[in-house]
């Protein structure tokens, strides 16, 4: 098949391959700035490096937005078992908790399967529930954490324990709501505790956690890659969350996908003169708590993107596997993206599945045609290492870094180049349609039902649980 872009992907190419940009970039980000969670020490300064080096690489208007989001300090967090025996865990808080000390029976859910918590509400009521984090066998689509969460509290937990589904990997983090102490632990320690209960039918533990819940603030990268003559003044986005989780490096999620972006945007200014339309390079911050970054974004700049013509999420874009495309309901955009994997003699995998869970959200419901970075031939196992402390800079390797850059930049530019690209835009009518039709309401509408019976049901509520109550909106 003929290429027509041969040149241009004979420059990308060997700029990739003759570089190690992505490598050295990602070691600056984890071994330099450490986890650049929302209002920790390298969160600026990893910013502000990410800034630096795009305007270094070429890019114009290279510069960071500020916002505020619901940010989360944490403290030192214990449990202990109290009753039959005394034994103390190695423990950590999930991002939101609030601080505070609760004692009570411990009880077990297993996968946390939807039915358990309304059939079980009345062991749960005031007492500390434990949930793996596996999704319940036979389920069809993610049983997110949050929603188990939400769950065990609208039974009347008043203690929540998530303990990770994977063996050797210590406790697993991720965002809840700042409403009861909640902990994880490793898979060791919850197996013992499912084994002891399974013995002794009655076994008691109490949670400590000392966490605070303040406001931060955070930013958002921005750079443009800009044509030397734009044809017009559609643009397209390609961007990655930087932030990782406050335990870990965050290495292959996000880290890996950010120099991914930041690669793209290199090379791309190399091929400016070619170029027919502006490529916004973004780094999002505050993924993991919340989306906080990109939903700022698309607030922000609601107005500008109805010219946003495409956006490409990049979250962990440098992880092991093929470097496909997962498009977010947009199944027009397959034969297309199959006609141009030809022409790049590149292996461009693709797929169509939307879930809510990373920066292309906001922005797939402002309407914008979108697809993340990822590899659909892979079978998904679950996170793995992902959000424990073993998500550091040794997992990451330089070939799919190169790949990853190789195979999007090129995509990109193509997009970019394209004159007669015409993904449907969803009307805000469809889209709420769709979020209804994949059940992704259900954690909007429990987290309602939470704050009512939260103002309903608790005594005395914590102050920072009051001030999430105030927030309302996004749950
Ligand atoms: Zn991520």
């Amino acid at each position: 098949m003929a290429n027509p872009y041969l040149d241009v992907d004979k420059k990308i190419m060997a700029e990739i391959y003759t570089g190690s940009e992505p490598m050295k970039n990602l070691e600056v980000l984890c071994d330099v700035y450490g986890s650049r969670f929302p209002g920790s020490p390298g969160d600026k300064p990893s910013v502000e490096y990410m800034v630096e080096k795009l305007e270094e690489y070429g890019c114009e208007n290279a510069h960071y937005e500020e916002y505020t989001i619901a940010g989360w300090t944490r403290g030192p967090a214990t449990l202990e078992l109290v009753k039959p025996a005394k034994k103390s865990f190695e423990v950590i808080s999930l991002p939101h908790s609030i601080g505070g000390e609760v004692e009570g029976k411990l009880v077990f859910l297993g996968d946390g399967a939807i039915p358990d918590y309304e059939k079980r509400k009345d062991e749960i009521e005031g007492n500390i529930v434990m949930v793996s984090s596996a999704n319940p066998r036979g389920m069809q689509r993610s049983l997110h954490r949050s929603e188990k969460f939400m769950r065990s509290v609208l039974a009347g937990a008043k203690g929540w324990i998530f303990m990770n589904q994977y063996p050797a990997y210590g406790p697993q983090t991720g965002g809840i709501n700042p409403v009861i102490p909640s902990i994880s632990v490793s898979y060791e320690d919850g197996m013992y505790l499912a084994r002891l209960l399974k013995r002794e039918k009655d076994v008691m533990v109490r949670i400590k956690t000392t966490d605070r819940n303040h406001d931060t603030v955070t930013y958002n990268v921005v750079a443009d890659v800009v044509p030397k003559k734009p044809v017009d003044d559609e643009y397209i986005i390609v961007g990655s969350h930087y932030d990782g989780h406050d335990i870990s490096q965050g290495a292959v999620d996000p880290a890996s996908g950010a120099v991914t972006v930041m690669e793209i945007a290199r090379v791309l200014t190399k091929v400016r003169d070619k170029l027919k339309r502006r490529v916004r390079c973004m780094c999002f911050g505050a993924e993991e708590i919340g989306l906080y970054g990109s939903y700022a974004y698309a607030k922000e700049h609601s107005a500008e993107l109805d010219k946003c013509r495409f956006m490409l999420n990049l979250d962990s874009g440098g992880s092991a596997g093929k470097k496909g495309l997962v498009f977010h309901d947009f199944p027009e955009l397959e034969p297309l993206a199959e006609e141009w994997a030809d022409q790049m003699v590149a292996e461009v995998p693709t797929d169509q599945n939307v879930s809510p869970y990373s920066d292309h959200w906001p922005f797939f419901l402002k309407s914008v045609p979108c697809a993340s970075g990822g590899d659909p031939t892979q079978v998904r196992t679950g996170r793995g290492y992902g959000h424990s402390k073993y998500d550091t800079l040794d997992k990451v390797e330089m070939q799919y870094l190169h790949l990853a850059a190789a195979n999007y930049s090129r995509y990109l530019f193509r997009v970019a180049c394209e004159d007669k690209w015409s993904p449907k835009r969803k009307t805000q009518e469809e889209i709420q349609k769709f979020i209804k039709d994949k059940g992704y309401d259900q954690t909007v509408k429990l987290a309602d039902q939470m704050r009512e019976y939260i103002r309903k049901n608790f005594k005395k509520i914590h102050p920072e649980t009051k001030e999430w109550l105030g927030r309302g909106g996004a749950w």
